[in-house]
């Protein structure tokens, strides 16, 4: 006996399925080959979302985000489901960019519909792995639109299958296909990376570190003391790293993929959570020389 699913979410297959087929004419005629993608995203009961997303529908980015960007303000919180033609990439080429496994489990939804694993050397299970490290369950297509889904692909498939099969790898950042690495801030986006670089962050925690000395907290790691400060509405921190539209906050909670919060109480303990990623970063390189240790990570 085989699992079934139900028919909404079948019903999603298969429309990601024909949004990926519609996706061959935004795609750039580079002469590479690119995967031709499809997504939707639905909510709990399985009705589908403001948004759905064909690769490069927008004329530059994945399906998934293309279904991401399109939700209704209002619908955001309510995506529980992401149904995707092909396993959503854990590796983008360029560091300003966030993976779709970690946006998909930022947007805060429970499972994830995966057409086809992708055989790139970037992927390869990977980003079933990410969904997998951050509990979002994830499941395949049903047998038979697996192999649909496979087939509009088919030479991409082909294609990176047998690359991989020659031994021959694209050059991708060190560290990042570790999985140890994997929400390491080392390799984070650009912007966040400039930022915990910059002279004003270190005094800023130069400050705080000298503040819970003095208080001879005993009790409190330092990046709970630091978490607590800058999750304070209005606290310095949260006025640089959370104005403006698209804010450094947003980058960074989305690199680490720590699930988006719906509730009050969430949000506080989300916000923690990223800010004592961030503290406890800056303790482990306290102690290095600051301008060294940029030059490296933003050379990286
Ligand atoms: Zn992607």
């Amino acid at each position: 006996m085989r699992v079934k699913l139900p028919d909404e979410l079948l019903e999603a297959c298969r429309q990601a399925i024909g949004y990926a087929k519609e996706s061959e004419r935004y795609l750039e005629k580079d002469g590479d080959l690119h995967p031709l993608v499809g997504a939707v995203i639905l909510d709990k009961r399985g009705r589908k979302l403001s948004s759905k997303g064909a690769r490069r529908q927008d004329g530059c980015n994945h399906a998934e985000v293309v279904a991401i960007n399109s939700l209704a303000a209002g619908d955001r919180a309510r995506a529980h489901t992401v149904v995707t033609t092909l396993e959503p990439c854990c590796y983008r080429n360029d560091p300003e960019e966030i993976c779709c496994c970690k946006r998909i489990v930022r947007l805060g939804v429970e499972q994830v519909l995966i057409g086809t694993l992708d055989p790139a050397s970037s992927v390869r299970g990977r980003g079933a792995q990410i969904l997998q490290m951050r509990k979002v369950y994830f499941t395949m297509f049903p047998a038979d639109l697996q192999e649909e889904a496979g087939h509009v692909n088919k030479s991409y498939i082909d294609f990176e299958s047998e690359l991989y099969g020659s031994g021959r790898r694209l050059h991708l950042s060190s560290g990042i296909v570790r999985d140890d690495m994997e929400f390491n801030l080392d390799y984070g986006p650009t912007r966040v990376l400039r930022y915990i670089t910059s002279s004003s962050f270190w005094t800023q925690m130069n400050r705080v570190i000298s503040d819970f000395r003095n208080r001879g907290i005993v009790d409190l790691e330092f990046e709970k003391f630091f978490a607590i400060r800058a999750a304070c509405p209005g606290s310095e921190f949260a006025s640089v790293m959370e104005t403006g539209g698209s804010t450094i906050f947003e980058s960074l909670a989305s690199y680490l993929a720590i699930p988006l919060a719906s509730s009050k109480d969430e949000i506080a303990t989300e916000r923690q959570l990223i800010y004592q990623r961030l503290g406890e970063w800056w303790y482990t390189n306290r102690l290095k020389h600051r301008a060294a240790l940029r030059r490296r990570l933003l050379a990286a």
